[in-house]
């Protein structure tokens, strides 16, 4: 069988500065064969390449978050973010998205943080047909503007909507534009919502797993901090409700992100 994927994981976090090298090792344990890390802003991609340049199952995806938006003020982040994506570590381009649950930040009306947001994701998605990448998107009760922002580029790109908590049916259009959907741990939540109804009925190759850590750790560590290690929670609460084994959804999951984030190593590794 081939390791896991932790498609979304916030490796650069303050979180795991003071104990990386055993979070990783626990990762490896635990089967997790690549690890892919979003940016939240500039700075935090260029400490995510370092992560990724020292360790060959991390890779990158850089951007600029939308709860970040504000720390960047004019459109030359392009051009940094255009370099940054040179790297060879870069798998895709994000995290980016909308996010309308959190305050605006200071300087802000709600209306014109919104419009922010959304002329950064426009801006990210031109990029990301530019250099022919694939994008991380997130969502905060903001679906209906996120899915807007996102037909216009079908055909030009794939998106993992990650995190995704909705329907099946709310999925459809994207998955048949070619996107993705990737589940955390709350597919392991007693009350994770339409989660479970959606992982087992899921078609093959249109989703993958995630940690979203160091947040939503998977039971039985709800509430903890998260790591990659637990996406094999995930993976296994994930196998039982589409009735495969482990090692099948294993397979199943790591082709698609192999398909999806561009040069994502995962090692084989042999059966014994
Ligand atoms: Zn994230």
């Amino acid at each position: 069988m081939t390791g896991l994927v932790d498609s979304h994981t916030h490796l650069a976090s303050r979180q795991f500065k003071a104990d990386l090298p055993q979070v990783l090792e626990r990762a490896r344990q635990a089967g997790v064969g690549a690890m892919v890390v979003p940016s939240v802003d500039l700075n935090n991609a260029r400490e995510v390449l370092a992560i990724a340049e020292a360790e060959p199952d991390v890779h990158a995806a850089v951007g600029i978050h939308p709860c970040d938006a504000d720390s960047v003020s004019d459109d030359t982040w392009v051009d940094a973010l255009r370099e940054l994506a040179r790297h060879p570590k870069v798998v895709a381009l994000g995290e980016t998205g909308l996010d309308y649950f959190h305050a605006p930040p200071m300087g802000f009306t709600a209306s014109a943080w919104r419009d922010w947001q959304q002329r950064l994701l426009r801006l990210h998605l031109e990029l990301a047909v530019e250099l022919g990448l694939n994008v991380v998107l997130h969502n905060r009760e903001s679906w209906q503007d996120l899915v807007a922002a996102v037909a216009p580029f079908h055909g030009r790109l794939r998106a993992q909507f990650h995190c995704f908590t909705g329907t099946l049916e709310a999925a459809k259009p994207l998955l048949e534009a070619g996107h993705l959907i990737s589940f955390t741990g709350i597919v392991t939540f007693k009350n994770g919502g339409h989660m479970p109804a959606t992982a087992a009925a899921a078609p093959a190759g249109s989703f993958m797993l995630e940690t979203d850590a160091p947040y939503l750790a998977p039971m039985p560590f709800r509430g903890k901090r998260c790591e990659p290690a637990y996406v094999r929670h995930s993976a296994e609460k994930t196998a039982s409700l589409r009735g495969m084994t482990l090692a099948e959804l294993t397979d199943e999951t790591t082709a698609t992100a192999r398909g999806f984030f561009r040069g994502l190593g995962v090692p084989v590794k042999d059966s014994g």
